[in-house]
């Protein structure tokens, strides 16, 4: 009887495989097909002031959206597009997406907003990066200066002397850098000073349980010292209460990004969200 129960599931671990092995396939023809056909599309999620609740940036997600996958979650498909160095051309088209929302927000509104770009360390690692984040600049007429990069502390861990170099030419070029999902890799504060970073995000694994952990709320009320002593600004990420938000006023953090405030949106979604925030500044004024 044992034996026959693991021949069950056996066959259904089998039965597993098959599927995922379809789904991959799958996966891989509709991401070569999107990269082609300029699929994706990117969401914005705004990161708002604590000091006086303004909005003062914004991040940009990639969505995708397929005939046959349906909504595919960018934790499934980013990893798989790094694997496959699919990445490559499906980050030079999240870059001339955001130069297309940078062009646009310009023509509708009269303060541009610096749009965050989350890099991947594959990209980040190829010898041209530098070049052709330049060239999609170039060819957009857009300036570095209204953007912001995100690298993860692994991306810029991994072959420091490279990271180093790039994120100085970076930084010349007028781009601010963040440290994006800060405490979930190994490296200390002490460590990423030697990059030139303007913030430092805060990952929602922290912030989840700031308000009921003590440990965590210790944690997070170090990071937000030591990186003002180092001159970086600190954002939290995945702030979703009331609670969350003036603990984090009280231990001093800068800004705040969350589903608290506001999910990520579609463009025309987030200048209508701008519009609201700002006639809500003025009735809480009142
Ligand atoms: P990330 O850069 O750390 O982005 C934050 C993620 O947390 C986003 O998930 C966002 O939608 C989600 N989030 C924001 N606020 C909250 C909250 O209050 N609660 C919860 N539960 N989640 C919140 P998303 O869009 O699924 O992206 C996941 C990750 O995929 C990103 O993490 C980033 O590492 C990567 N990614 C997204 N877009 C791009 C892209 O254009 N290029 C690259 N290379 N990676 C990207
Ligand atoms: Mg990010
Ligand atoms: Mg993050
Ligand atoms: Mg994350």
């Amino acid at each position: 009887y044992a034996k026959q129960n693991g021949r069950n599931q056996f066959a259904f671990y089998f039965d597993d495989l098959k599927i995922d092995s379809k789904r991959v396939l799958l996966l891989d023809n509709e991401l070569r097909k999107a990269i082609k056909q300029n699929d994706f599309t990117l969401n914005f999620q705004p990161k708002i002031s604590l000091e006086d609740e303004t909005v003062i940036g914004m991040e940009a997600l990639i969505r995708w959206t397929n005939d046959q996958l349906g909504f595919v979650s960018p934790a499934e498909f980013i990893p798989y597009a790094e694997e496959t160095g699919l990445i490559i051309p499906m980050s030079e088209c999240v870059f001339r997406l955001a130069c297309e929302a940078h062009l646009r927000l310009r023509e509708e509104m009269d303060n541009v907003l610096p749009i965050a770009i989350n890099i991947s360390s594959i990209h980040f690692h190829q010898s041209d990066f530098i070049d052709t984040v330049k060239m999609i600049f170039e060819a957009y007429n857009c300036s570095p200066q209204d953007f912001e990069l995100e690298l993860t502390e692994r991306t810029v861990m991994n072959n420091e002397r490279d990271s180093i170099r790039k994120l100085v030419q970076l930084k010349n070029m007028g781009f601010k850098l963040s440290i994006d999902d800060f405490g979930t890799g190994y490296s200390s504060l002490s460590y990423l000073v030697q990059f030139p970073l303007d913030y430092l995000k805060i990952d929602r694994s922290f912030i989840q349980y700031i308000t009921s952990i003590a440990d965590k709320q210790a944690v997070v009320d170090a990071i937000i010292q030591m990186a003002h002593r180092l001159h970086m600004k600190v954002i939290a990420e995945g702030v979703e209460q009331k609670d969350q938000v003036k603990l984090l006023e009280k231990l001093g953090c800068d800004m705040i990004q969350g589903y608290y405030y506001a999910k990520p949106m579609p463009l025309d979604e987030f200048v209508a969200f701008l519009e609201f925030w700002k006639l809500k500044a003025r009735e809480d004024l009142k």
